[in-house]
C-alpha cells in the first residue's frame, strides 16, 4: 500500500470509529490491524491493542478494566469475546467531515504491560509521548523516509506496534511486516531493499545461528544498515555470532509500556554488547540509590506515560518526586550510556554480601558449549541470604552441574557460583520471548 492508500483506507475507519473514547483492536500481524489503529488514532479515539494470542481469563480482565466501545478485526479473525454493555449509536461521520484537532495529552494508546513480573497493566499513553519518542528515535538513527524497516513483532506491545508501525508511517517511509518472524523472510527483505530490522532477542538468536550456517542468509543481513535490538537483553553471545557471520553489530534501545523508548545507541554511536547507550534526547535517565555502581533507573521526559489505568495506588507508586521509577538496575558508564544490570525485584540476588546480576551469570553460562538457553534466579539460603540458582536448557548431553557452576566461578568470581543447577526443555517465556521468572520458581 502506498501512504495515499493508508490515509483513504484509514479515514474510512475514522468516520466508522468517531466519537467514540476507546475502541479495542484485535491485534494479528494484518494490514487491517495497521489500518484500524491508524484510523481510530485520525478520529482522536484512543486504541486498546489486544494480543490474539492472550488466554480468556486475560482477556476478559483486559475488556472489563478497558471497556472499549468497539473491538476492530480483520474479516477473517473474527475473536470470540462478549464486550462490556455500552449505549452508543452507531452511526457513522459523514465522510469528508474534517477530523477533530487532536489534543496532544489526549490518550492515544491503552497499552497492557507484558505480565512479566504480575497482572497486566492498562498504560494510558498520549500522543506526546508517541510522537515525540519517535521524533527522537528518528534523530539517534537517522532514520527517513528511504528506510524500509522489516519486522515480524506483534502488534499489541509499544516495540512492534509504535516503534515498528508507526514510526515508519511517521517517517514517512515503508514498513515490511512479516506476518511471522523468520530467518528466511528477513534474508529474502535486506536482498529487496529493506534498509532497518527490529527484533527481540530470540529473534537474533535464530538469526545468528541460521546466519552462521548459510553464507547468502548472511550476506542478505550485512547489507542492512541498522539492526536493533530490545523488549529484553540481548546476550553477549548472540551479538558475538551476528558479528561473527554477518559484520553487524546489533545496536540495543531500553525501553517500556510506560516510557516508550527510554535510551539507545546511535546509529553513529560505538557499539558495544550489552550497551543500551544514553538517554535519547529529550529525555532525562538518572539512576537512584547507587550502591556499588549500580542503581535504579528513573526517567523524566515528554516520552512518560499519563497513569495506569483503574489502578491509582500502582500510579502513585511508580513516581517519585515526578520521576517514573522504572524498577530496573543499571550501571552508567563514563561516557553517560548505561548497562542494564536487570529487574531489581527478580535479577538482583543477594548472596553472601554481594549484589550479583543474574544477567551477567546468565551471559556465562552461555558461553559454555552445553548451554543453549540459561536463566538464573535465587531462593532464600540460610548462610548466603540468597543463593544463585541457574535454569539451563542443554544442547544435547546436559554437563554435571558442578562443570557449569565451575565454568561460571571461573569467569566471574567464585561468588557468582551457581549453587543448584536445573536443566530444562525449554525456558518459559511470554508472547515478546520474555523468560518468565515468576512461572520458574513457581
Ligand atoms: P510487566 O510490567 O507487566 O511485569 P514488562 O515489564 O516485561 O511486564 P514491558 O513494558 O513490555 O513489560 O517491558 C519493559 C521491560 O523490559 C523493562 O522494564 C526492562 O526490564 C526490559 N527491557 C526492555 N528493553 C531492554 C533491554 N534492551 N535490555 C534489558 N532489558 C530490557
Ligand atoms: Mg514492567
Amino acid at each position: 500500500m502506498t501512504h495515499g492508500d493508508v490515509v483513504a483506507a484509514a479515514r474510512a475507519v475514522a468516520d466508522r470509529v468517531s466519537g467514540r473514547t476507546r475502541v479495542a483492536v484485535w491485534a494479528t500481524p494484518s494490514p487491517e490491524t495497521v489500518l484500524a489503529v491508524v484510523g481510530a488514532l485520525a478520529a482522536g479515539v484512543a486504541v486498546v491493542p489486544l494480543n490474539p494470542k492472550v488466554g480468556s481469563r486475560e482477556l476478559a480482565h483486559i475488556l472489563a478494566d478497558s471497556a472499549p466501545e468497539l473491538l476492530l478485526h480483520a474479516p477473517g479473525d473474527t475473536p470470540e469475546v462478549e464486550l462490556p454493555k455500552h449505549a452508543v449509536d452507531t452511526a457513522a461521520r459523514v465522510h469528508g467531515e474534517p477530523l477533530p484537532e487532536p489534543d496532544p495529552e489526549s490518550v492515544a494508546f491503552v497499552v497492557y504491560t507484558s505480565g512479566t513480573t504480575g497482572p497486566p497493566k492498562g498504560v494510558l499513553l498520549p500522543r506526546r509521548a508517541v510522537a515525540t519518542n519517535l521524533d527522537a528515535l528518528a534523530e539517534i538513527w537517522s532514520w527517513t523516509a528511504e528506510d524500509v524497516l522489516v519486522h515480524g513483532l506483534p502488534l499489541f506491545h509499544v516495540h512492534g506496534l509504535i516503534v515498528g508501525v508507526l514510526g515508519p508511517l511517521r517517517r514517512g517511509g515503508a514498513l515490511r511486516h512479516l506476518g511471522r518472524f523468520s530467518s528466511a523472510a528477513v534474508g529474502a527483505a535486506f536482498d529487496t531493499g529493506a534498509t532497518l530490522m527490529f527484533g527481540v532477542p530470540t529473534m537474533y538468536h535464530r538469526l545468528g545461528l541460521d546466519c552462521a550456517e548459510d553464507p547468502a542468509l548472511a550476506a542478505a543481513v550485512g547489507r542492512a544498515r541498522l539492526l536493533v535490538s530490545g523488549s529484553a537483553a540481548l546476550p553477549a553471545t548472540d551479538h558475538a555470532r551476528i558479528t561473527e557471520s554477518t559484520g553487524q553489530r546489533v545496536v540495543e534501545r531500553y525501553g517500556m509500556t510506560e516510557t516508550l523508548m527510554n535510551c539507545g545507541v546511535r546509529a553513529d554511536g560505538e557499539r558495544r554488547p550489552g550497551i543500551v547507550g544514553p538517554a535519547l534526547p529529550g529525555v532525562e535517565v538518572r539512576l537512584a540509590d547507587v550502591a556499588d555502581g549500580m542503581g535504579e533507573l528513573e526517567v523524566r521526559g515528554p516520552n512518560l506515560f499519563l497513569g495506569y489505568l483503574n489502578r491509582p495506588d500502582a500510579t502513585e507508586a511508580a513516581f517519585a518526586d515526578g520521576w517514573f521509577r522504572t524498577g530496573d538496575m543499571a550501571v552508567q558508564e563514563p561516557d553517560g550510556a548505561f548497562r542494564i544490570v536487570g529487574r531489581r525485584a527478580t535479577d538482583l540476588i543477594k548472596s553472601g554480601g554481594y549484589k550479583i546480576g543474574a544477567g551477567e551469570i546468565e551471559n556465562a553460562l552461555l558461553e559454555h558449549p552445553a548451554v543453549a538457553e540459561a536463566a538464573v534466579t535465587a531462593e532464600p539460603d540460610d548462610d548466603l541470604g540468597e543463593r544463585i540458582v541457574a535454569w539451563v536448557v542443554p544442547t544435547g548431553e546436559p554437563p554435571s552441574p558442578d562443570e557449569l557452576a565451575d565454568h561460571v566461578a571461573a569467569l566471574l568470581a567464585p561468588h557468582k557460583r551457581p549453587r543448584v543447577v536445573h536443566f530444562l526443555d525449554a525456558l518459559p517465556r511470554n508472547d515478546m520471548g520474555k523468560v518468565t521468572k515468576r512461572a520458574l520458581r513457581a
